[in-house]
């Protein structure tokens, strides 16, 4: 038989790695419940055609699509943004809004294995559909900063922009959208000569040339004076400004709400999908080079899509980047192990006496664990010390005859006889204390 291994850029998550993902998405749930956002399950794959339909060259390019059986084009999801305006075109179309919808799960992108970038991935997803105001884009920031709180990472910083700025330059100048694309594509990896040079070639004017080259080296910390210097340097673009105005309302509300974090506003700065019409933001720590989260506004993708026009902000938090940038903090996800009590029997004749055992403790709710090696007890107890177990119970000949037990604690190294009818209120006041 040839060696199995684990496909390129695909992990195995053993039971503490498993654990830590649980973990952060125990806290992604409960902030979907805390913020209103309802869970939906959409499929792994997805049309070909869906899936590409808005999603950006970069993308297209990374995605897994085959043909199946049946001759369709398909694909597996490399975001989730797709199938969410897929459901709004259909299911969902006529629902009330807003719409508050919560999704997790794996995606995938043929990208070239880093740290931090992986083929299969995760991500808690959330989307706002319906309003156009800013407060919608202020929550779904505080959200995401209420769960880098809470899993306790430090020093994170956003980076905040608006693509309306640099597309309300190019839209007054008649570039179309494509074209506008592309240009898109090179700031999002800081490419700013060559979106330059792709504005030159299509013959913008000079004065645009000079007002984007001002606008990409617009950025800071103090965002009064960021959106006054964007202001000032769009000043001839209507569109441009707008969007600007657009930014400083959420930053003001932002401001005002209290929630509070370290950013970054780039004027310059886009994100590689193409759908965002609004403010995008990423959110980074200094331990990794790549983004943790990110998200923006996207006023028409729904309309594309065949759906009503509808306006909608989200966000994906990148899973595994956080528990990587938990684990280079230093910072120990709180797991609980469930590991309580081990029933060891001496002797055939008392295995489904244990057995009874266990199913009674664990109908009220005691998780328990059967010795089922066919160790002799000392080598057991070593076993149940190993795996840290709590409480250890004994069944031997003798104490049956008198219907007791061992009950022993592991921790203290103490151990008793008691009555089996006893046991169960034992071991929950044990678990209590
Ligand atoms: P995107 O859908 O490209 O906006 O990505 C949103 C978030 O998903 C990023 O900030 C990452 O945290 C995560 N992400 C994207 N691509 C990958 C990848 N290849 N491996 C791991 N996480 C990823």
């Amino acid at each position: 038989m040839p060696e199995f291994k684990t496909p390129r850029g695909m992990r195995d998550f053993l039971p503490k790695e498993a654990a830590a993902m649980k973990y952060v998405e125990g806290i992604t749930r409960e902030l979907a419940m805390l913020y209103g956002f309802q869970e939906i399950i959409t499929p792994i794959m997805e049309s070909y055609e869906l899936l590409t339909a808005k999603s950006g060259e970069e993308i297209r390019q990374r995605m897994y699509a085959f043909e199946d059986l049946g001759g369709r084009k398909m694909g597996l999801r490399p975001e989730f943004t797709a199938s969410v305006a897929r459901l709004m075109a259909t299911s969902l179309r006529n629902k009330p809004k807003p719409i508050r919808l919560f999704c997790f799960g794996s995606l995938y992108r043929y990208d070239e294995p880093q740290l931090g970038r992986y083929r299969e991935f995760w991500q808690s997803n959330f989307e706002t559909i319906g309003s156009s105001r800013p407060e919608t884009d202020v929550e779904i920031i505080a959200l995401t900063n209420d769960l880098f709180q809470k899993v306790g990472l430090r020093n994170y910083w956003f980076k905040i922009g608006h693509v309306g700025i640099i597309r309300g330059i190019l839209g007054m100048e008649g570039v179309k959208e494509e074209d506008q694309n592309r240009i898109m594509q090179l700031l999002d990896k800081n490419l700013w000569d060559d979106a330059l040079a792709v504005a030159k070639a299509l013959n913008v004017s000079e004065k645009c040339l000079a007002t984007l080259k001002k606008v990409f080296g617009i950025k800071g910390e103090d965002s009064d004076k960021i959106i006054k210097e964007v202001k000032a340097a769009v000043k001839n673009y209507e569109k441009a400004v707008s969007a600007a105005e657009n930014l400083e309302e959420i930053l003001q509300l932002l401001r005002g709400s209290g929630v509070k974090f370290d950013m970054s506003i780039e004027a310059g700065f886009a994100r590689g999908l193409e759908y965002y019409t609004g403010i995008v933001f990423e959110v980074s720590v200094p331990e990794l080079d790549v983004s943790l989260a990110g998200g923006g506004r996207y006023d028409r993708l729904i309309e594309l899509f065949g759906g009503e026009p509808t306006p909608a902000v989200g966000i994906a938090h990148g899973i595994d980047r956080i528990t990587l940038s938990m684990e280079k903090q230093g910072i120990q996800p709180k797991i609980e192990t469930g590991r309580q009590v081990m029933i060891i029997f001496i002797g055939d004749k008392l295995k489904s006496e244990a057995l009874k055992i266990a199913s009674i403790l664990r109908s009220a709710g005691i998780p328990v664990e059967l010795e089922v090696m066919g160790r002799a007890v000392a080598r057991a107890l070593q076993d149940a010390d190993r795996r840290g177990i709590k409480h250890a119970i004994i069944l031997g000949p003798k104490e049956m005859e008198k219907q007791e037990v061992i009950l022993r604690d592991m921790t203290k190294r103490e151990q008793h006889a008691t009555k089996i009818q006893n046991l169960l209120k034992e071991i929950e006041a044990k678990r209590k204390t």
